[in-house]
């Protein structure tokens, strides 16, 4: 099975806490983003050609299940290799502005809901997805830029003392081939107390429920495109 070749560690990967049943356990219970809650569900996601191909093997059943069908989900593609099956495919952004595999009348993701409820492959799940707020770039494993405010890896009833590595390293070993001395060098680095990620240094302790500061938000004019869908 390819997998996405890691050289190079932020050591601010390693000061990020862990959520202790990894990802998406604590997502439903975390008020993040605009307060709405599903943070990172804004603005779409690039999906791995390989988690695309999964999709569309299970197509007839996902298609029962999504908001809209699987083939209008989606625009753009391209042929970056850091992505498992050497590309990806851009969700579409809904009028509600979500990302088009969002549920339209809860929270969540159906996708998701959709591979955990019939114990498929997590490689169906955009790699993106399942190890946000990690993100990767030409090799390099990293914390993304924002990190939205109430992230659950910024809640302290979330959280372990373990690493967010070290919590999702099932995930990150199975969509990544990391090199093993990386690890380690990031990790002294982190002991050393190398460079903190802004929201890592800032955010106090989030208070759930919190709205997200305006500058935090969105703009209309940063949504790609939408998609008509009827609410059920
Ligand atoms: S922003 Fe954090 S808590 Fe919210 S859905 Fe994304 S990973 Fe989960
Ligand atoms: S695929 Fe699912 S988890 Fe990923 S951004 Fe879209 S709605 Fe969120």
């Amino acid at each position: 099975m390819k997998k996405i070749p890691i050289t190079k560690i932020d050591p601010d990967v390693f000061h990020l806490r862990g959520i202790a049943e990894g990802s998406f356990s604590k997502c439903l219970e975390s008020p993040c983003g605009r307060s709405k809650g599903d943070g990172c569900c804004w603005w779409g996601v690039s999906v791995d050609r390989e988690s695309y191909g999964l999709m569309k093997k299970h197509q007839k059943r996902l298609d029962a299940f999504l908001p809209v069908p699987l083939d209008e989900c989606f625009e753009g593609t391209n042929d970056d290799p850091e992505f498992l099956g050497g590309g990806a495919i851009d969700t579409k952004v809904r009028k509600d502005h979500w990302c088009a595999l969002h549920h339209t009348d809860k929270r969540g993701c159906a996708l998701v809901d959709f591979v955990f409820k019939n114990g498929l492959p997590h490689r169906m799940i955009p790699s993106a997805c399942r190890i946000y707020p990690l993100t990767w770039e030409r090799g390099k494993l990293k914390v993304a830029k924002t990190i939205y405010k109430n992230c659950h890896c910024l809640l302290d009833q979330h959280t372990v003392d373990e690493s967010f590595f070290e919590s999702h390293r099932k995930e990150l070993e199975d969509i990544f081939a990391i090199d093993p001395q990386a690890i380690e060098r990031a990790k002294k680095e982190a002991v050393a107390g190398g460079p903190k990620h802004k929201a890592l240094v800032s955010v106090k302790r989030a208070t759930p429920g919190a709205a997200l500061p305006r500058d935090e938000q969105p703009q209309q004019s940063d949504v790609k495109k939408t998609v008509e869908v009827a609410r059920p």
